[in-house]
Protein backbone atom coordinates (compact mmCIF):
# COMPACT_ATOMS: atom_id res chain seq x y z
CA UNK A 1 0.00 0.00 0.00
CA UNK A 2 1.22 3.46 -1.06
CA UNK A 3 0.01 6.79 0.44
CA UNK A 4 1.38 9.49 -1.51
CA UNK A 5 -0.31 12.69 -0.03
CA UNK A 6 0.65 14.07 3.72
CA UNK A 7 1.07 17.20 5.95
CA UNK A 8 3.16 18.29 8.71
CA UNK A 9 2.92 20.78 11.12
CA UNK A 10 4.99 22.95 9.08
CA UNK A 11 2.04 24.01 7.09
CA UNK A 12 0.47 25.67 9.56
CA UNK A 13 -3.02 23.90 9.75
CA UNK A 14 -1.53 19.89 10.54
CA UNK A 15 -0.35 18.47 13.42
CA UNK A 16 2.73 16.04 13.83
CA UNK A 17 6.32 16.06 13.35
CA UNK A 18 7.39 14.22 9.48
CA UNK A 19 9.14 11.15 12.30
CA UNK A 20 5.68 10.44 13.64
CA UNK A 21 3.98 10.22 10.03
CA UNK A 22 6.73 8.12 9.08
CA UNK A 23 6.12 5.79 12.53
CA UNK A 24 2.50 5.87 11.58
CA UNK A 25 2.62 4.62 8.34
CA UNK A 26 5.21 2.06 9.46
CA UNK A 27 2.57 0.73 11.48
CA UNK A 28 0.01 0.92 9.04
CA UNK A 29 1.66 -1.13 6.63
CA UNK A 30 2.79 1.35 3.98
CA UNK A 31 5.40 0.22 1.85
CA UNK A 32 5.82 3.80 0.57
CA UNK A 33 4.96 7.31 1.46
CA UNK A 34 5.18 11.02 -0.11
CA UNK A 35 5.28 14.29 2.28
CA UNK A 36 3.47 17.02 0.46
CA UNK A 37 3.45 19.94 2.79
CA UNK A 38 1.84 22.85 0.86
CA UNK A 39 4.40 25.04 -1.17
CA UNK A 40 4.97 28.58 -0.20
CA UNK A 41 2.12 30.63 -1.31
CA UNK A 42 2.47 34.34 -2.32
CA UNK A 43 2.63 37.00 0.52
CA UNK A 44 -0.30 38.68 -0.47
CA UNK A 45 -2.44 35.56 -0.39
CA UNK A 46 -4.80 36.16 3.21
CA UNK A 47 -4.15 33.38 5.26
CA UNK A 48 -0.92 32.44 3.51
CA UNK A 49 0.76 30.95 6.76
CA UNK A 50 -2.54 29.15 7.66
CA UNK A 51 -2.51 27.39 4.61
CA UNK A 52 1.19 27.09 3.55
CA UNK A 53 4.60 26.89 5.09
CA UNK A 54 6.18 30.13 5.03
CA UNK A 55 9.20 30.61 1.87
CA UNK A 56 11.97 30.52 3.89
CA UNK A 57 11.23 27.30 5.42
CA UNK A 58 11.14 25.28 2.02
CA UNK A 59 15.06 24.41 2.20
CA UNK A 60 14.66 23.18 5.58
CA UNK A 61 11.22 21.20 4.72
CA UNK A 62 13.50 19.34 1.76
CA UNK A 63 16.33 18.60 4.04
CA UNK A 64 14.29 17.38 6.70
CA UNK A 65 12.77 14.69 4.25
CA UNK A 66 15.79 14.01 2.07
CA UNK A 67 17.47 13.06 5.86
CA UNK A 68 14.28 11.52 7.23
CA UNK A 69 14.58 8.96 3.61
CA UNK A 70 17.96 8.36 3.97
CA UNK A 71 17.48 6.98 8.14
CA UNK A 72 14.28 5.33 6.77
CA UNK A 73 16.22 3.37 4.19
CA UNK A 74 19.11 2.46 6.54
CA UNK A 75 16.72 0.45 8.63
CA UNK A 76 15.00 -0.84 5.80
CA UNK A 77 11.90 1.15 6.84
CA UNK A 78 9.27 2.10 4.49
CA UNK A 79 10.43 4.18 1.80
CA UNK A 80 10.07 8.05 2.01
CA UNK A 81 9.61 10.65 -1.23
CA UNK A 82 9.69 14.08 -1.28
CA UNK A 83 6.82 16.25 -3.01
CA UNK A 84 4.99 19.30 -2.40
CA UNK A 85 1.27 20.26 -2.92
CA UNK A 86 1.44 23.64 -4.69
CA UNK A 87 -1.87 25.31 -5.11
CA UNK A 88 -2.72 26.74 -8.71
CA UNK A 89 -2.86 30.71 -8.78
CA UNK A 90 -3.79 32.22 -12.24
CA UNK A 91 -0.80 34.06 -13.40
CA UNK A 92 1.63 32.47 -10.41
CA UNK A 93 2.49 29.82 -12.67
CA UNK A 94 6.19 31.46 -12.71
CA UNK A 95 6.78 31.00 -8.70
CA UNK A 96 5.39 28.06 -8.96
CA UNK A 97 7.96 26.91 -11.56
CA UNK A 98 10.63 28.20 -9.98
CA UNK A 99 10.54 26.76 -6.59
CA UNK A 100 8.97 23.28 -7.80
CA UNK A 101 12.39 23.21 -9.86
CA UNK A 102 14.38 24.79 -7.24
CA UNK A 103 15.26 21.60 -5.32
CA UNK A 104 15.11 17.77 -6.33
CA UNK A 105 11.52 16.35 -5.80
CA UNK A 106 9.79 13.30 -6.29
CA UNK A 107 6.46 14.79 -7.02
CA UNK A 108 4.24 17.98 -7.59
CA UNK A 109 0.54 17.60 -6.91
CA UNK A 110 -1.26 20.40 -8.38
CA UNK A 111 -4.53 21.79 -6.19
CA UNK A 112 -7.27 24.05 -7.29
CA UNK A 113 -8.27 25.73 -3.56
CA UNK A 114 -8.68 28.97 -4.84
CA UNK A 115 -11.73 30.47 -7.20
CA UNK A 116 -11.46 34.29 -7.62
CA UNK A 117 -9.01 34.22 -4.11
CA UNK A 118 -11.68 32.71 -2.37
CA UNK A 119 -10.34 29.62 -0.52
CA UNK A 120 -13.50 27.21 -1.28
CA UNK A 121 -12.70 24.33 0.74
CA UNK A 122 -11.96 27.06 4.08
CA UNK A 123 -14.73 25.45 6.72
CA UNK A 124 -14.53 28.82 7.54
CA UNK A 125 -15.53 30.30 4.62
CA UNK A 126 -18.64 28.06 3.18
CA UNK A 127 -21.22 31.34 3.65
CA UNK A 128 -19.83 32.43 0.62
CA UNK A 129 -21.39 29.40 -1.51
CA UNK A 130 -24.57 31.37 -1.28
CA UNK A 131 -22.95 33.39 -3.52
CA UNK A 132 -22.92 30.92 -6.21
CA UNK A 133 -25.39 28.92 -8.45
CA UNK A 134 -23.73 25.86 -7.84
CA UNK A 135 -23.32 24.52 -11.19
CA UNK A 136 -21.68 27.91 -12.54
CA UNK A 137 -19.37 26.94 -9.51
CA UNK A 138 -18.57 23.29 -10.68
CA UNK A 139 -18.48 25.08 -14.13
CA UNK A 140 -16.02 27.42 -12.75
CA UNK A 141 -14.00 24.75 -10.67
CA UNK A 142 -13.51 22.26 -13.61
CA UNK A 143 -12.06 25.06 -16.07
CA UNK A 144 -9.55 26.32 -13.22
CA UNK A 145 -8.93 22.13 -12.61
CA UNK A 146 -8.22 22.40 -16.80
CA UNK A 147 -6.01 25.27 -16.78
CA UNK A 148 -4.24 23.44 -14.04
CA UNK A 149 -3.82 20.20 -15.32
CA UNK A 150 -2.36 21.96 -18.70
CA UNK A 151 0.13 24.17 -17.56
CA UNK A 152 3.16 21.61 -17.28
CA UNK A 153 3.30 22.67 -13.57
CA UNK A 154 2.11 19.22 -12.04
CA UNK A 155 2.53 15.33 -12.17
CA UNK A 156 -0.74 14.94 -10.22
CA UNK A 157 -3.86 16.52 -10.34
CA UNK A 158 -4.98 16.31 -6.38
CA UNK A 159 -8.74 15.59 -4.97
CA UNK A 160 -9.73 16.59 -8.43
CA UNK A 161 -13.67 16.93 -7.34
CA UNK A 162 -12.74 18.92 -4.07
CA UNK A 163 -15.65 21.46 -4.78
CA UNK A 164 -18.25 18.89 -3.62
CA UNK A 165 -16.67 19.05 -0.30
CA UNK A 166 -19.53 20.20 1.52
CA UNK A 167 -22.15 18.64 -0.05
CA UNK A 168 -23.13 21.47 -2.38
CA UNK A 169 -23.99 19.62 -5.78
CA UNK A 170 -25.46 21.11 -8.95
CA UNK A 171 -29.04 20.12 -9.63
CA UNK A 172 -27.97 17.69 -13.01
CA UNK A 173 -25.49 14.62 -13.74
CA UNK A 174 -22.37 15.92 -12.93
CA UNK A 175 -20.83 13.08 -15.84
CA UNK A 176 -20.24 15.91 -18.18
CA UNK A 177 -17.46 17.66 -15.90
CA UNK A 178 -16.23 14.20 -15.36
CA UNK A 179 -15.72 13.83 -19.30
CA UNK A 180 -14.12 17.09 -19.80
CA UNK A 181 -11.67 16.57 -17.09
CA UNK A 182 -10.55 13.22 -17.95
CA UNK A 183 -9.96 14.27 -21.42
CA UNK A 184 -7.94 17.07 -20.50
CA UNK A 185 -5.85 14.75 -18.00
CA UNK A 186 -5.06 12.77 -21.08
CA UNK A 187 -4.21 15.13 -23.28
CA UNK A 188 -1.93 16.54 -21.24
CA UNK A 189 -0.21 13.51 -20.29
CA UNK A 190 -0.99 14.34 -16.03
CA UNK A 191 -1.99 12.04 -13.32
CA UNK A 192 -4.28 12.33 -10.81
CA UNK A 193 -5.34 11.45 -7.63
CA UNK A 194 -7.61 8.84 -5.18
CA UNK A 195 -7.86 11.16 -2.19
CA UNK A 196 -9.19 9.86 0.83
CA UNK A 197 -9.68 12.63 2.80
CA UNK A 198 -13.30 13.53 1.46
CA UNK A 199 -14.37 10.10 3.19
CA UNK A 200 -13.66 12.23 6.78
CA UNK A 201 -15.78 15.53 5.29
CA UNK A 202 -19.26 16.11 5.22
CA UNK A 203 -19.75 15.24 1.33
CA UNK A 204 -18.45 11.65 2.90
CA UNK A 205 -16.87 10.35 0.05
CA UNK A 206 -13.96 9.73 -1.73
CA UNK A 207 -12.37 12.41 -4.22
CA UNK A 208 -13.56 11.89 -6.62
CA UNK A 209 -16.29 9.78 -7.65
CA UNK A 210 -17.02 7.06 -9.37
CA UNK A 211 -18.24 8.46 -12.07
CA UNK A 212 -14.90 10.05 -12.32
CA UNK A 213 -13.21 7.21 -12.13
CA UNK A 214 -14.81 5.44 -14.62
CA UNK A 215 -14.02 8.07 -17.19
CA UNK A 216 -10.60 8.55 -16.41
CA UNK A 217 -10.02 4.70 -16.61
CA UNK A 218 -11.32 4.30 -20.20
CA UNK A 219 -8.64 6.97 -21.32
CA UNK A 220 -6.59 5.35 -19.28
CA UNK A 221 -5.60 8.33 -17.34
CA UNK A 222 -2.71 7.37 -14.52
CA UNK A 223 -4.20 7.16 -10.96
CA UNK A 224 -2.09 7.57 -7.71
CA UNK A 225 -3.53 7.59 -3.65
CA UNK A 226 -3.26 9.77 -0.85
CA UNK A 227 -4.75 9.79 2.62
CA UNK A 228 -4.24 13.48 2.26
CA UNK A 229 -3.49 13.22 6.18
CA UNK A 230 -2.95 16.15 8.33
CA UNK A 231 -2.66 14.29 11.62
CA UNK A 232 -0.01 10.89 11.82
CA UNK A 233 -2.88 9.04 12.69
CA UNK A 234 -4.96 9.83 9.64
CA UNK A 235 -2.05 8.17 7.59
CA UNK A 236 -3.26 5.42 5.62
CA UNK A 237 -6.84 6.23 5.86
CA UNK A 238 -9.57 5.12 3.88
CA UNK A 239 -6.93 3.40 1.47
CA UNK A 240 -8.83 -0.13 1.62
CA UNK A 241 -12.37 1.43 0.15
CA UNK A 242 -10.31 3.84 -2.52
CA UNK A 243 -8.62 0.21 -3.29
CA UNK A 244 -12.04 -1.43 -3.90
CA UNK A 245 -12.97 1.79 -6.03
CA UNK A 246 -10.36 1.70 -8.09
CA UNK A 247 -10.94 -1.77 -9.12
CA UNK A 248 -14.69 -1.29 -9.90
CA UNK A 249 -13.79 1.49 -11.81
CA UNK A 250 -11.18 -0.45 -14.00
CA UNK A 251 -7.80 0.27 -12.74
CA UNK A 252 -5.12 -2.22 -11.95
CA UNK A 253 -2.51 -0.18 -11.02
CA UNK A 254 -1.25 2.93 -9.45
CA UNK A 255 1.52 5.41 -10.42
CA UNK A 256 4.30 6.46 -7.78
CA UNK A 257 6.70 9.21 -8.83
CA UNK A 258 10.40 9.33 -8.16
CA UNK A 259 12.43 12.09 -9.38
CA UNK A 260 8.94 13.21 -11.26
CA UNK A 261 8.99 10.35 -13.29
CA UNK A 262 5.85 7.68 -13.17
CA UNK A 263 6.38 4.56 -11.96
CA UNK A 264 3.65 1.76 -12.12
CA UNK A 265 3.02 -0.70 -8.80
CA UNK A 266 0.07 -3.02 -8.81
CA UNK A 267 -2.94 -2.22 -7.08
ZN1 LIG B 1 -3.71 21.11 4.05
ZN1 LIG C 1 -5.41 19.98 -1.05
Amino acid sequence: MIDMHMHTSRCGHATGTPREYLDAAAAAGISTLCFTDHLPLPVDTPHALEYAMPAEQFPEYVRDIRALAADSARFSGPEVLLGVEADWIEGGDAEIRRMTREHSLDMVLGSVHFIDGWAFDDPDLTDRYSDWDIGKLWDRYFSTLADAASSGLFDVMAHPDLVKKFGFLPGEDPARWYEQTAEVLADAGVAYEMNTAGLRKPCAELYPAPGFLRAAARRGVPVTCGSDAHRPDEVGAGMGEAREALLAAGYRSLVVFRGRLPEEVPL
